[in-house]
């Protein structure tokens, strides 16, 4: 089967070998004669499924199931957006604005209790991440966007927040490099972008801070608590796109953990940057500080609009696909996520260096 290179945001490309092993278990899942569309969420075999889910994403990202739960939610990230205020949220949180996902997580905070907006880039078009951020000290917590896929940068280290709990929406840069993943009592993220496909969303929650500090007055099904509790197994989880994260995660072991993961993501950004960087008059990365650069989402102008298009099509007949920049900010933009192979930003390299010559 001939596949396309595949640049899209979200959905986004996932590693050929679980595409696979899903389209095996949609027709027979592990033997059982049933597909795993068909076979009940209660059943042993698709308790093993969460269970080795849950273990492997701990396993990767170095944390320990006595002190954090994994669990598995409908509602994408934006879903997050609301359960994280109406169970965390009493009286004031810090948001630190670095895009539009931020903007929207912000606005759902606001609807709960008070929101201080500690740093924003939002002046300049979220062009680069606020430096020097002073946190309040007496929020409920701070909550961050590691990785924004719109704009194109990304935390590379874990900000401080002394005792305050630190949450983040991972969504775009789950399991893509290594990260002090002990300093958050909350990370989420869908798993459209890195993980899996659409419909699900992953969690991973301390334990000991939600038992202490969630609110149960809210509806059952918008509890951490519940899902916690009852193994993620609350109610039907979304059991296909479980399935293929959990083959994801194994496919990230198999692949040396997060730091191979990381090396192969750094190398494959610098392939891109690098570009940039020789030809900054054609090329026009939208971000302006090189250590904001994301490793995931790569954003960019070309001098005119119809530059961009013609681009994008001769890109699209090389069968390099998803090139164009997000609907409400334009340009360009390459996503290349973990499963985004090497040769396909090899060959969008070389587009760039050949159209360069051709169009300059
Ligand atoms: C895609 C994305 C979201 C939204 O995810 P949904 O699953 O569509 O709700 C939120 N945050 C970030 C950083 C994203 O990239």
């Amino acid at each position: 089967m001939a596949r396309a290179h595949n640049f899209f945001a979200g959905p986004a490309v996932l590693p050929l070998s679980v595409l696979e092993e899903t389209r095996d278990a949609i027709m027979d899942f592990a033997g059982n004669g049933v597909s795993i569309m068909e076979i009940s969420h209660r059943d042993k075999a698709f308790d093993k499924v969460v269970a080795e889910a849950q273990a492997d994403t701990l396993a990767i990202m170095g944390l320990s199931a006595d002190e954090y739960s994994v669990i598995f939610l409908g509602g994408g990230a934006s879903l997050q957006f609301a359960m994280v205020p109406l169970n965390f949220l009493h009286k004031k949180a810090d948001y630190v604005n670095t895009g539009a996902w931020a903007s929207k997580a912000i606005k759902e905070a606001k609807l709960i209790g008070e929101v201080a907006e500690v740093a924003s880039s939002k002046a300049t078009n979220f062009n680069q991440l606020p430096k020097n951020i002073k946190y309040s000290g007496d929020a409920d917590y701070v909550h961050i966007t590691t990785n924004n896929t719109i704009f194109g940068t990304q935390w590379k280290s874990d900000p401080d927040v002394g005792n305050v709990p630190l949450i983040a929406d991972m969504s775009s840069d789950m399991l893509s490099m290594k990260r002090d993943f002990k300093k958050y009592n909350l990370i989420y993220a869908g798993a459209q972008k890195n993980l899996g496909p659409a419909g699900v969303a992953i969690v991973i929650i301390k334990k000991a801070w939600m038992e202490a500090k969630a609110k149960q007055s809210i509806s059952t099904i918008l509890q951490y608590k519940t899902h916690v509790d009852a193994g993620s197994m609350y109610n039907t989880p979304p059991c296909v796109s479980v399935f293929v994260v959990g083959k994801t995660l194994k496919w990230i072991i198999k692949e040396g953990g997060l730091e191979a993961v990381q090396a192969r993501n750094q190398k494959k950004a610098k392939i891109i940057y690098d570009i940039f960087d020789a030809y900054p008059e054609f090329y026009k990365g939208s971000v302006v500080n090189k250590e904001d650069r994301s490793l995931m989402n790569v954003t960019w102008n070309l001098p005119t609009p119809e530059l961009e298009e013609k681009f994008i099509a001769e890109a699209k007949a090389k069968k390099m696909l998803g090139l164009k920049g997000h609907r409400s900010v334009g340009g360009m933009r390459a996503s290349i996520y973990n499963a985004c192979p090497m040769e396909s930003v090899e060959l969008l390299a070389k587009h760039m260096e050949e159209f360069y010559k051709a169009n300059k």
